[in-house]
């Protein structure tokens, strides 16, 4: 499986996080299914957008790669994305794209022009198969741009002579750098073999960029390129486009700043990976929302009940409950199933659990308890969410409190003190206080504890 990884020029937005989160779930659900999975997910780190930014902060090109390399990991993990098998840079893979443009040379699909080399659109047959456009149409809409050297407009960029200052490799046409698009089909060729099963990336990518890569790899190799093709769909902010001309780009370190990671996850797996989805602030608390009933469903089944909730369940009965789940992945990947799924779990046990309080357990109980809890337990290491035990989650929940915890601790004391002495007023606005900072009390038989509000 190869997947179109970032440009490193500047940071990763909410945009980027989807795809990477999309196929991260694709990617642990084959590892789960029993599928040896090699993965590679490369970085673009030489391009335009690089070296105008270097140009624009007065640094060389490479301290800018490098810089968004490690933002870009460091948002990976924080989204909890698991690590590729394989994580090129497209630098480290020049030897290989000069191979190809040498094979594509030999074999006629490509021409040398002055120091740069072009793919010759016209000689590869299957051109428009997966984007299903058509050459004439291509030809009406094509642009020579002034500093191109290229035969006929529909042809692309497999070589750049560089220009003076530039980033340049040595090549058998002099000094330059590789298109955009050879990048990919020599990383997935050195990585991953001839014929692959999975590629994917956002849906811009499916014209010119996937188009360009099919016309590389099959003329080159003479071999089909790949089995899958996978697109995820745009991600809106509010309704409208995210683009820079708008000046609504959500960055992922913002996005963190607000929710939890397994809130943007919940967010981003709660559409099909192929639909557009809207992000907003009602969307992301629903998320939150959520998570909350989620942990607390788990709190309640481990707390009052573990000897129930644990209890061991037949091999046969657990293939026979995970059944609607198996389907829906294998449906497409179907993400928003699951989630159904889930909580129609989590209803149950909930409306189960309030029946139990009143009139104690029964059979119905003590057979969906466990079962519940096998479900959530081996779900949530596929979704990369509801994997948490409930200790963890109100305990991170806790840590983003605005106000410390000792604090909320001494409050909590006077409050009693107050209670002690009659003093309901003050006991009552100790309450009051911190509930506008977002923290509630509950007294229980085993005194006051405290959670934060969603
Ligand atoms: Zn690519
Ligand atoms: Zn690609």
């Amino acid at each position: 499986m190869y997947v179109c990884g970032p440009t490193v020029y500047d940071l990763s937005h909410i945009g980027h996080a989807r795809s990477a989160v999309a196929f991260d779930v694709v990617y642990r659900y084959l590892k789960y299914k029993g599928f040896n999975v090699k993965y590679t997910r490369n970085y673009t780190d030489i391009d335009d957008k690089i070296i105008n930014r270097a140009n624009k902060d007065g640094v060389p090109w490479n301290e800018i790669s490098e810089r968004y390399i490690k933002a870009f990991d460091e948002d990976m993990a924080a989204l909890d994305v698991e690590l590729p098998t394989f994580r090129p840079k497209a630098t480290e893979t020049i030897r290989e794209m000069i191979d190809v443009i040498q094979t594509l040379i030999s074999k006629g699909f490509a021409y040398a022009m002055d120091g740069d080399v072009y793919y010759s659109v016209r000689k590869f047959a299957g051109y428009g198969k997966l984007s299903g456009k058509n050459i004439e149409e291509l030809e009406a809409g094509a642009r020579v741009e002034v500093d191109e050297r290229k035969k006929d407009p529909l042809d692309f960029a497999l070589w750049k002579s560089s220009k003076p200052g530039e980033p340049s490799w040595p090549s058998p046409w002099g000094e330059g750098r590789p298109g955009w698009h050879i990048e990919c089909s020599a990383m997935s060729q050195k990585f991953l073999g001839d014929t692959i099963d999975i590629h994917g990336g956002g849906k811009d990518l499916i014209f010119p960029h996937h188009e360009n890569e099919i016309a590389q790899s099959e003329a080159a190799t003479g071999k089909p390129f790949v089995r899958y093709w996978l697109h995820n769909g745009f991600v809106n902010i509010e309704k409208e486009k995210m683009s820079k001309s708008l000046g609504n780009i959500l960055t992922i370190r913002d996005a963190l700043k607000n929710y939890s990671a397994e809130a943007i996850r919940l967010f981003l797996l709660s559409s099909h990976y192929q639909s557009p989805i809207d992000y907003s602030a009602d969307a992301l608390k629903e998320a939150e929302a959520a998570l909350e009933r989620y942990y607390r469903t788990l709190e309640r089944m481990e707390r009052d009940w573990p000897n129930v909730a644990n209890a061991p369940i037949p091999e046969e009965v657990k293939q026979e409950i995970l059944k609607p789940f198996i389907h829906a992945m294998d449906e497409d990947f179907n993400t928003v199933a699951v989630k159904r799924f889930i909580f129609q779990w989590v209803n149950d046990v909930n409306s189960l659990m309030d029946f139990a309080s009143r009139t104690g357990i029964d059979e119905e109980f003590q057979k969906t308890l466990p079962r519940a809890a096998l479900i959530f337990k081996e779900i949530g290491g596929i979704l990369g969410i509801f994997n948490r035990n409930w200790q963890e989650y109100f305990q991170e929940k806790k840590s983003r409190s605005r106000i410390p915890a000792d604090e909320i601790e001494k409050l909590i004391v006077k409050r009693a003190e107050a209670r002690t002495n009659k003093d309901f007023k003050k006991a009552d606005d100790i309450r009051k206080e911190l509930e506008e900072k977002g923290v509630l009390l509950e007294d229980t038989p085993k005194g006051t504890v405290w959670r934060m509000k969603i």
